[in-house]
């Protein structure tokens, strides 16, 4: 029986307005809606009068004017990346030559390379952050303090942001309540993904903001759903192998049916995804013409 994921859909707000979603947290969705960013990448801004702003977005003049519209008066402190996809950080460049905060992030884009074609929106290959952040870090303003956790997988150097006093963790596009997140190699790494799920598991927050889509308020359901999906998704493609559809587009073909095909690549990336992490553990080997089997002892 397939695994159901709680998906959540239903999302209200207005393009170019910076709107209260929570006490503390303000959100401004920038106008980039896509089968990848889902109504487009919702830009947050954490406390009043002297703030931080996750995630600025994609390179939209009217995003971030709309975004110094709202925050007129106030003062941005902080800029933090949650992860190096161009719907995510290019805007940090105009938000910091308005305010000239520094930005927080793991490290500049990793994996593959800048002409690599994109699935999803592709690599922000000129950020690199003036501050770089690792697991467990903290990053205090005035009335908050943040704490990193490194949570690789979608992208290697893709961080959520906690505030572990109000038990919010901003989940960036790790863990999304719309979709499942697009795992592409090289950057994108299933084992890593699994990991940095399964680390979720072990904290206690009680909320998560994703960029994309609206908050998840049973957060630990939800990742469970999405960790027994993927498990599912590997029986799936093993069984494929048994039956001898041994290439990634045969698989596709044959495990996501109803596929809307501007979504096709993805799929194969992630199929892709699952066959390096079954050949990582030992389960699966790679043959000639770019055909996989299960391992044989
Ligand atoms: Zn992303």
């Amino acid at each position: 029986m397939a695994v159901e994921i709680p998906f959540r859909r239903e999302f209200s707000f207005e393009y170019g307005r910076l709107e209260p979603v929570a006490p503390m947290i303000r959100r401004i969705v920038a106008r980039n809606p896509s089968a990848f960013t889902f109504r487009g990448t919702g830009t947050y801004v954490v406390g009043h009068g002297e703030v931080a702003v996750i995630d600025p977005g994609p390179d939209l003049a009217d995003h971030v004017e709309a975004l110094l519209t709202g925050l007129a008066g106030e003062q941005v402190t902080h800029i933090l990346i949650t992860h190096t996809h161009r719907d995510h950080s290019p805007a940090a460049r105009a938000l910091q030559a308005a305010t000239g905060a520094p930005t927080f992030g793991f490290g500049p884009h990793a994996g593959g390379n800048r002409g690599d074609p994109a699935v999803e929106e592709g690599g922000d290959w000129d950020f690199v952050p003036d501050r770089t952040v690792s697991d467990g870090d903290r990053i205090a303003g005035k009335r908050w303090v943040f704490e990193a956790v490194h949570t690789p997988g979608h992208t290697s150097n893709h961080l959520c942001f906690a505030l572990p006093e109000s038990g919010i963790l901003f989940s960036g596009d790790h863990v999304m309540g719309w979709s499942t997140s697009v795992i592409a190699p090289p950057d994108g790494d299933m084992a890593a993904y699994m990991a940095s799920l399964d680390k979720l598991l072990g904290r206690p927050d009680a909320v998560y903001w994703p960029t994309h889509g609206p908050a998840i308020t049973e957060p630990q359901d939800h990742v469970r759903a999405f960790i027994a999906h993927r498990r599912e998704r590997e029986a799936g493609i093993l069984e494929c192998l048994r039956t001898d559809v041994e290439r990634i587009d045969a698989i596709v073909e044959r495990l996501y049916t109803g596929l809307q095909p501007g979504l096709r690549r993805a799929a194969g990336r992630s199929v892709h995804a699952h066959l390096i992490d079954l050949v990582g553990r030992g389960i699966v080997e790679s043959g000639a013409d770019a055909h996989y089997r299960v391992r044989r002892n």
